[in-house]
Formats: structure tokens, sequence, C-alpha cells
């Protein structure tokens, strides 16, 4: 052995005595001429034997025959093999011997330990009925498990080794729906068609390690079929009893509303009295239901909202004026804080006006010992939020944190006095959210809470469609009534009676069909779920025949198909129980409409719009009101005008571009337009100014002008 060696020779002893794997120096000739203590242990025979001896005398043939390939090839080689049920794995390095050939050292790690823990891993992981793939951090999947295999229909050989994105390996009906995303997960519904029809949520979660470190990902597949069938049978059982449950409703409702306008004759007090505690609960039924429904229609997705510009400060101001009365009468104040120059957020009017409305019934349900309500609106970045605030109970942080959930109500002895059913704030966060905003609250328990909620700002194109309003005063004239429900059609009948309204009813669909040929009405009301549904089918026809497309129908019905009514034509939707209010109103926006000249008024002065909607009103006109251009565009859309009164500077397209873009379009190129300024006109542009029929300078007498108006509609259609 040369000098070198035998120097380094106590240390290359040292370092193979300490280390924990075996260690085996094989000459070229294949001798064994070194090993260390943790060798012999793991061979089972002592170094005085070995040493000196030839490498097949070892006597564990898997390890001789990697090494004699190895040394062979002349390359490094890793192998494993087992021993005494054990299990080890070998690395053969080969070296070239100072005395020519090449030699090997081999070191020995017993990995049983490692091995039965990762098996035994494998074992859970694969034991589970989720599916579970597991990435590296080159996203390289580095375990499928046979749940994963079934869900994804291959098998771990065809997925191990691949770089794949989770949502590519399904074979998708649909494009997976987000569900949820945080900072480290995302989960995703998969609707999957082979080899069934399946819903499967499908979850990545990033694999950190010990400190904090990105690993890789794991993707976690559940088939979730079975929930979500029942929850859709769930939320259709509530419809289901809701709707059983407003049929009786609606007649209760109803009758007691008339026995107490009196249309039953004189009733003493106490009668008054008793059947006002009958009505306030049923009421509170109806209002119940309502909620119930709403939350099952959240949940079944099958709610429909409108996303409009809104004038939140005429929400709120709405909303305020439901509940003056009742604040008055308990002497405390109700205060608005809006600026003017609030600018509109998108969302639906009527579902805002349902938030609101929930808030501020809170605000003064939870202030029993009464205080002052403060609404204020403002805007917040790219949002505008509204609160409500009052100087009631309060709330504890540990309640705020769950209020908005479904059934939540904070337990002590007041709020169980108060009574509630813990739906309202998760429906108004409910709706909030689909709007695309949030909700919140802020309080201190003892000193009252503010509740509070955000709109995203209307985007400039968003365009409200304004509505159309009827003169004022009772208008008259034919409906016909469709219901299967004899009280119903009674019910309906009477209100429109009363209203001075010539009412027809008809049953089955055959009768609807020959009386809106015969009796010619102006409007149709119609229940949908007529004969099991045959409601659709009668719309339909109704809206195909020529000599029947042109009335309109208001579809009144207990279950939600607000979306399949207006696709099949229906004008307005309503909801039983019907509230008297809204449906005489509608009729009689519907009868004004057709039978009067309508006038659409566009100016972004609203005092104005106002001002003219009202003296038009009352001159038996129904009105559309405008608020700038595009709006103005909109309702010329929905329906042309006979006349259209147009002020020239508003925002979002300005009169002069208005009054070019209806006289280029054929179809409404002859309605008459009336120009309204009070501004210096622009000369450069008084050529589209010609266009116009009238011009009038403000400020004007709305008396005066709305004759002047009435003259130019006259001439025209003359
Ligand atoms: P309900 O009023 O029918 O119970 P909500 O969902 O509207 O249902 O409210 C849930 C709970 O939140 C209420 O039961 C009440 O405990 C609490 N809460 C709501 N508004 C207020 C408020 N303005 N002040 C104090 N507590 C409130």
């Amino acid at each position: 052995m040369p000098e070198d060696d035998r120097r380094a020779y106590p240390h290359i002893r040292a370092l193979m005595a300490g280390s924990r794997e075996g260690m085996i120096v094989i000459t070229p000739d294949r001798v064994v001429r070194l090993m260390n203590e943790r060798a012999e242990d793991l061979l089972g025979f002592g170094r005085g034997e070995a040493m000196g001896a030839t490498l097949d005398s070892l006597a564990v043939p898997d390890l001789v025959g990697s090494v004699t390939a190895a040394l062979d090839a002349g390359v490094m080689a890793m192998a494993g093999y087992d021993l005494g049920g054990r299990e080890y794995t070998c690395a053969v390095t080969p070296y070239d011997d100072p005395d020519g050939g090449t030699g090997a050292v081999v070191t020995i790690r017993d990995d049983s330990e490692v091995t039965r823990a990762r098996r035994q891993w494998e074992a859970v992981l694969s034991s589970t009925s989720d599916g579970l793939l597991v990435f590296d951090a080159d996203g390289r999947i580095t375990f499928v498990n046979p749940a994963a295999e079934r869900f994804l229909g291959r098998g771990a050989e065809t997925l191990i080794g691949l770089v794949a994105d989770t949502w590519s390996l399904f074979d998708v009906q649909t494009d997976p729906e987000t569900v949820e995303r945080d900072g480290t997960a995302q989960l995703r519904e998969i609707q999957v068609e082979k080899p069934e029809h399946r819903t499967m949520d499908v979850r990545v979660d990033r694999v950190l390690d010990d400190r904090g470190n990105a690993v890789g990902s794991i993707a976690t597949i559940r088939d979730v079929t079975i929930e979500r069938e029942a929850t859709q049978m769930k939320n259709e059982f509530v419809s289901t009893v809701s709707h059983e449950l407003r049929t009786p409703l609606t007649s209760i409702k109803g009758y007691i509303d008339l026995i107490l306008d009196g249309e039953a004759g004189d009733i003493s007090e106490i009668q008054r009295e008793f059947l006002g505690i009958v009505k306030e609960n049923s009421d509170r039924l109806v209002e119940l239901i309502n909620d119930m429904l709403d939350i099952s229609r959240i949940e079944s997705g099958r709610i429909v909202l409108k996303i409009e510009p809104l004038d939140l400060g005429e929400r709120i101001a709405g909303a305020v004026n439901t509940f003056r009365a009742v604040v008055d009468q308990q002497g405390r104040t109700i205060s608005v804080d809006v600026p003017d120059d609030l600018p509109r957020a998108a969302g639906d009017p009527d579902r805002i006006g349902q938030v609101l409305i929930n808030f501020i019934s809170n605000a003064i349900k939870y202030s029993p010992a009464g205080g002052d309500i403060e609404l204020g609106a403002a805007r917040v970045d790219s949002a505008v939020r509204v609160s409500v605030r009052d100087h009631g109970l309060g709330i504890s942080p540990e309640n705020q944190a769950q209020l908005f959930t479904k059934f939540y109500r904070v337990d002590t002895s007041l709020t169980r006095e108060i009574g509630g059913t813990g739906l309202g704030l998760s429906i108004c966060k409910s709706i909030v959210e689909l709007l695309g905003g949030r909700v919140g609250v802020d309080s201190v328990e003892g000193e009252g809470s503010t509740f509070w909620f955000e709109l995203p700002l209307a985007a400039p194109e968003l365009v409200r469609t304004p509505s159309l309003e009827g003169p004022l005063g009772s208008p008259g004239g034919r409906i016909l009534v469709v219901d299967d429900s004899e009280q119903a059609a009674n019910l309906i009948a009477t209100y429109l009676t009363r209203r001075g309204y010539e009412v027809r009813k008809a049953s089955t669909p055959e009768d609807a069909l020959v009386a809106a040929l015969e009796f010619e009405p102006r409007v149709i009301t119609l229940d949908v779920m007529l004969d099991e549904g045959a409601g659709f089918g009668l719309l339909q026809q109704l809206k195909n025949d020529p000599r029947t497309k042109d009335i309109p129908v208001v579809v009144l019905s207990i279950i939600c198909d607000e979306g399949k009514s207006s696709r099949l034509g229906a004008t307005r939707y309503l909801e039983k129980p019907i509230d008297k209010a809204k449906l005489v109103g509608v009729i009689d926006g519907l009868v004004g409409s057709i039978a009067s000249p309508v006038v659409l008024v566009a100016d972004d002065d609203r005092d104005i719009v106002d001002l003219l909607t009202h003296t038009l009103k009352q001159r038996g006109y129904a009105v559309m009101a405008a608020y700038n251009g595009r709006e103005a565009m909109a309702a010329v859309a929905r329906r042309r005008p006979d006349a259209i009164l147009l002020d020239l500077r508003m925002p979002d397209m300005d009169g002069y571009e208005v009054l070019a873009s209806l006289k280029a379009d054929e179809s409404t190129a002859d309605v008459p337009v009336v120009i309204m300024s009070a501004y210096q006109l622009d000369y450069d542009r008084s050529s589209i100014l010609k266009l116009a029929s009238q011009l009038v300078c403000k400020p004007f007498d709305a008396e005066d002008f709305v004759s002047h108006v009435e003259a130019v509609i006259e001439e025209e259609g003359a």
C-alpha cells in the first residue's frame, strides 16, 4: 500500500467507524479490502471472516449482483434488496485503483423504517374515499390514490410524472365553477360526464414544509353528487311547502283586508282589534314564508337580480318612509344624510330596498329603549357605502362574527322576547354579495350598532330602463282574470272592480282563450300554476296569436317563475299572495300606458322631470322619465313614445346626440321631439336642432308647456 494511503488510513478508519451506513471497499480483483462495523452488523458476519474474501463470499446475491454490474459498467449504481425481513439500499461507487483496474466503494443503508413509514402513509392515503393527487414543486404528479384513479377514469401509471393542471384531467361537462378561493386553496365544482353524470368538488391546497416553503400541492377530489341532490330536494321541498302555505294565506290575508276596509259592512271596535291581530300574524307568516323562499332561491341559484344604476338616496328615502309612522309614534327620529353628488351604484332596486328595510326594521326592533336612527350614504373608493346606525342593544364581537349566517340570533332574554327568525341578515348578505358588494357591522355592546353595505359604482354604460307610469286617477277598462282557484279569482276581481274595472274570470286555458278573443281585455292576469302548470302553455298561445299577442299579461304566481314568464312574453310578474296596492298599481300603469299617449321626459334635472311627469299624468298621459341620454334611448327602445321632451345638456349622451340618433332610425324618426333648453344653443350643431318639432326655453310654466306639448301631439297625430 502506498505511503500516502497509509497515512490517511487512521482517518478513513475513524470516518468509517463513525458512519451509520455500512461501508465495504472492493478491490479491482473483487476482493473485500475494508469493511466497517456497521457493514458487519448489516451483513451478519465478522470482519476477520470477510476481509480478503472474494466478493461472492458475501453470500447476499442481490448485493453481489448490483456490485458486479456496477463494476462491469464502471458507473455508479443504486439498488435495493431485502434481507432477513429488512429493506436495504446500496450505492456502488467505482474508483480507479492506483495499482490499476477499477474497484468499488459500497455503502449500505437500512431503509426499513423509512419504507415502512412511506407504505403506511400510502396505505392511509389509498384508503380514503376522497381522491388525492400529490404534485411536487414543479407541478409533476408524484402520487395518485385509487379513488383518484376511479374519479379520473385512468390508472396511476398514466398520471405519475405528468405535469398537469388538476382541472384539465377531468372530462368536464361545463367550465368548472370556482366556488371559493383564498391564498392557499381553490375549490371548484366540476360536472363530470364520464362514466356517468357526477358533481365533484375539487380542492387544490399548497403543501408547505415546516419552514413554510411551498414544496408542492395536493388536490382533493370529492364526489358530492348525493349532497347536491339532497340540497336540491330540500330546496324543492321548501318551495313546495311554501307554495302550499301561500295558497290559503292568500285568501286569509285578502279577505281580512277586505273586511278591515269595510267592504263587508260595519264592524265593531273589538272585531277590528281582533282582526288587526289576525292580520298582523298573517303578515308575519307571509314574511316568514317569503324569507324561506328567498333562502331556497338563493341557495339553488334561482334568484333573478336586475343590475341597473341605482339612486341610493331615492331608495333610502323610500325605505325610511315605510317606517316614518312607526318611528313618529315611538317619539324617535330617523335622519338621513346623503350627499347631493352621491354617484350611482349598480344593483337591483327592489332587492336593495329589501336590504334597507331589513336593516332599518332591525335598528328599530333592537333598540327597545328608543334612540334615534341615522342613515347615511357616501362614496368609498369605487363603491357606495350605505349605513344604518342605532343606539340600541349593540352586539358583542363573538356574536358579530356570526350574525349574517342563517338562523343565527343573539340569544339573550331581551332578543328572545323581541322575536325573529334569524333569516333576514343572511338574506341581505347573499343579495348584496350576489350584486358584487359586501355587508358588515360595527357595534359596541350596550351602545348601539351600525350595519352597512357597499355596492360597486355603476359603470357609465349601465342604463336604467325607465318604467312607464300611467295617468293619475282611475282609468277603467276590461280585465280578464285567469285563475283556477275561485277564491283567488274572486279576490282579484273584487280589488279590480272596486277600482272601476270591468272584470271577467276564466278558470281553464280554453275559457281564457275564448274570453281573450271575445271580451277583448286590455290586460290579462294569469296564474301560471293553472291546471298543474298549463298556464305557461296558455301564455305562449296568447303570445303566438296575432289577435292576442299585444294584450299585456301580468303573471301571478306562488312559485318563482319570473325568468320563464318574461321569456314567454309576460309583461309583469307578481308574486302571490297578491298585494292589493301593487296589483292595482301595475294594472293602472298598463291600462294607462295603452290608452293614453306616452310621453318621454328626458332631463338630468330631477325636479323638472318630477314636475312635468306630474303635470302630464294629471292630463291623462302616461310618462316615462329618463335622467340622461342613454336612459332616454333605452326607454325609446322599450316602448316607442308619442312625444319626447328633451333637454340638451345631459350627461352620458347629450340631447343633440339623442335627437340625431332618433332621427336616423326609421322607427323613431317621426316621433315629435320638443327641445327644452336653458342654455345658449350650440350653433355648430344647430342643424341637428332643425329636426326637432319645437324649441322651448327654460324657465317655463309647466302648465303652459304641457299645453304646448299637447298641441304638438295632436298635430302630429292628425
Ligand atoms: P331576526 O331579526 O329575525 O332575528 P336577522 O337575521 O335580521 O333576524 O338578525 C339576526 C340577529 O342579529 C338578531 O336576532 C339580533 O340578535 C341581531 N341583530 C340584528 N340587527 C341588530 C341591531 N340593529 N342591533 C342589535 N342586534 C341586532
